[in-house]
């Protein structure tokens, strides 16, 4: 079974239609890159996988879950699939570790002791151990990026979905971002769809590059094809 399937999926936001015709099958463990002109539907098409948008026709199904069908349960999706925004979002009145901790706490019941071991485990793996206590608005926007990562992974998705997570980011902070999206990509089996200008990730740990405009998706190569053809 693939991790995501669209099936001629249609999004509309009332009558601009956003999405057209999307047919896009992605693999557990690819890590697919999404390139195109803003405005493009890049942005659209990651929030239909976890149920941020809705879709208004075709199929899409999520690790098994027929997203359009009513009977599927929305935290069935939520707990697998996972989002990282340009804007981190993090809770500005919670510390780093409070952040880490809250959903699983929350949507998984997850034991307290074994909630912050994770939790130190995955700060350690993001490089902000020693940030464990500080407030969001202490850390730098690369720091909290990669600590809206780190929350992201607490919940062990079998997806996650990276829109434009370094591009309100100054340069020197990117790297540190994009090392630690690097690592989950090489070193875990967690399917990836990131939108993103950084051709250099794409490059490196890309297995796939999807190129839209207008609503479409107008290319889908191998990372190779892509990359040979230019
Ligand atoms: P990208 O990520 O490629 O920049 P988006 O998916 O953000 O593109 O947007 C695709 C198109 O859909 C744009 O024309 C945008 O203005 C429009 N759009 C996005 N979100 C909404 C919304 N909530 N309501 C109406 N139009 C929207
Ligand atoms: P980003 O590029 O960070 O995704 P956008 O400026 O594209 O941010 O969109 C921010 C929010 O505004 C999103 O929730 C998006 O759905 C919404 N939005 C984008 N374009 C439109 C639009 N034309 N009309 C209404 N809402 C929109």
């Amino acid at each position: 079974m693939s991790m995501i399937e669209f099936h001629d999926v249609q999004k509309y936001y009332g009558d601009f239609h956003a999405l057209k015709d999307i047919n896009l099958t992605v693999e557990a463990g690819e890590t697919v890159v999404l390139i195109g002109p803003s405005g493009s539907g890049k942005s659209t098409l990651i929030r239909t996988i976890n149920g941020l948008e809705p879709i208004q026709d075709g199929k899409l199904i999520v690790n098994g879950y027929d997203l359009a069908d009513k009977k599927t349960d929305p935290n069935k999706i939520r707990k697998n699939v996972g989002m990282v925004f340009q804007h981190f979002n993090l809770y500005a009145n919670k510390t780093v570790l409070e952040n880490i901790m809250l959903a699983p706490k929350v949507v998984l019941k997850r034991d307290d002791d074994e909630n912050r071991d994770f939790a130190m485990k995955l700060l350690d793996q993001v490089g902000l151990a020693s940030k464990a206590d500080s407030y969001p608005r202490q850390l730098s926007g690369g720091q909290q990026q990669r600590i809206a990562i780190a929350r992201s992974l607490a919940m062990r998705p079998k997806c996650l979905l990276f829109d434009e997570p370094t591009s309100a980011l100054d340069p020197e902070m990117i790297d540190d971002v994009l090392n630690v999206m690097k690592d989950i990509a090489r070193d875990s089996d967690m399917t990836m769809l990131v939108v993103t200008h950084e051709m250099g990730f794409a490059r490196e740990v890309g297995d796939r590059v999807i190129f839209m405009a207008d609503g479409q998706i107008l290319e889908d190569d191998s990372k190779e094809t892509f990359f040979d053809g230019q």
